[in-house]
């Protein structure tokens, strides 16, 4: 079985002088056109309350184009600013949908510089791509091929930290769907980045302890630095760069992690880290990070729907680690350090593994009677009133496991 799906391909590229400058430009604009048009609306609804939507707040981006003031935002292609208008709509529906907190501004220093083209502000042509207000084609990297006979229909262009230039292009991708016999159940382990309910346990990147070991030298280096010096420049850069680098290691050892799971298994079970968070903080910032484990649960959504996989998401805590996968048990609590602990029916287990069987067999039983799971993402954000009764920090004093 085949099926279509909108796939982003991002490259890097390098392009001239006059294009940086350009796109430089049109960053700045889309962050003061998305900035203006969040003051308006949050002004219409606290001083009067009014809301202001989509169209509104395209009328007046019209508006500012025409004021003295703002006349440079005619200098950079219109779509860009349309889309910082749809963007923040999102973000207010997001909002809206209790998915999100309030819209925040665009930071010049924090605030991802990027900007979106729709298919009337690029020109795609025997595999050349050319930006609105510009003569020249990016010169893109083709890292690796685009699929057959494709068309992007949206171009995003990014500048990250590290000065490095990207292109993000949307394209019709066809999937084949193979069908998968496995089942597994994923823990955010305590030694290792991730421990499977297999037995598996998947570590850090490699060179990530080096990486993480430079990069607090070059942060030393940059507390030392005077500030507004030339130097400091350059040790902020290098700092980015080995942030950068860290990332980059990461997300390509989480698409490859991903990948596989959904490759091999028609079940995955993940626990949701906003319950996790509760009862073991301190052990996952050992072993993963929130931002990656939302990385990963966000590339099993999208790589599930694509293969048609069932990603189960339970939402609920349960004392994973101490419950015996084998006879249902609950063992005592025992410090954080025991990684072993044998059980009165005479089984042995790693702590992790364990947990990740639990997770396992949780996520099975509750689909099975349609109870305490929500597949969507908007599970992070409700039904913790079961999970906060039982957490053990409200009746013990010592974070026990
Ligand atoms: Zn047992």
């Amino acid at each position: 079985m085949t099926r279509t799906v909108k796939r982003a391909f991002k490259f890097r590229f390098y392009p001239t002088d006059v294009q940086a400058a350009q796109l430089s430009r049109t960053f700045g604009c889309v962050r003061l056109v998305y900035n203006l048009a969040l003051q308006a609306r949050t002004e219409a609804w606290t001083q009067r309350r009014e809301r202001v939507g989509y169209n509104a707040t395209s009328a007046l981006l019209t508006g500012w184009k025409k004021t003295g003031d703002l006349a440079f935002l005619n200098e950079v292609s219109s779509v860009p600013l349309q889309q910082a208008l749809r963007h923040l709509q999102t973000a207010f529906g997001n909002f809206w949908a209790k998915r999100a907190n309030y819209p925040s501004f665009k930071s010049k220093k924090r605030s991802r510089r990027s900007a979106e083209y729709t298919a009337s502000a690029f020109r795609w042509r025997d595999g050349t791509l050319t930006l609105a207000k510009m003569t020249e084609p990016l010169d893109i990297v083709w890292s690796r091929p685009l699929p057959e006979g494709c068309a992007p229909s949206t171009v995003t262009v990014s500048c990250d930290a590290a000065g490095r230039w990207f292109v993000s292009l949307l394209c019709d991708d066809t999937i084949t769907q193979t069908p998968a016999t496995g089942r597994v159940g994923i823990d955010a382990g305590l030694d290792s980045l991730l421990t499977l309910s297999t037995g598996e346990k998947i570590t850090n990147p490699r060179h990530e302890r080096v990486d993480r070991q430079r990069l607090a030298r070059a942060q030393r280096d940059l507390a030392r630095k005077q500030k507004s010096s030339a130097n400091r420049d350059k040790a902020r850069i290098k700092v980015a760069r080995i942030h950068a680098r860290i990332a980059d290691r990461r997300r390509d050892h989480l698409h490859k992690l991903s990948t596989r799971l959904v490759r091999e298994n028609q079940t995955i079970v993940i626990e949701d880290l906003a319950v996790r968070n509760m009862v073991k903080n301190h052990r996952l910032a050992c072993a993963i990070s929130d931002a990656a484990w939302r990385q990963l649960r966000t590339m099993l959504e999208y790589k599930a729907a694509w293969h048609g996989r069932d990603l189960i998401v339970v939402d609920r805590w349960f004392p994973s680690t101490r419950l015996c996968s084998v006879c249902g048990a609950l063992a005592e609590r025992t410090p954080l350090h025991v990684r072993w602990w044998t059980c009165r029916c005479g089984s042995t287990h790693d702590r992790d593994v364990n947990a990740a069987r639990n997770i396992l067999a949780v996520g099975l039983a509750v689909t099975a009677c349609g109870d305490g799971v929500r597949p969507q993402r908007e599970s992070s954000r409700t039904g913790h009133s079961s999970a906060k009764q039982e957490n053990p920090r409200a009746t013990k004093g010592i974070l026990v496991l």
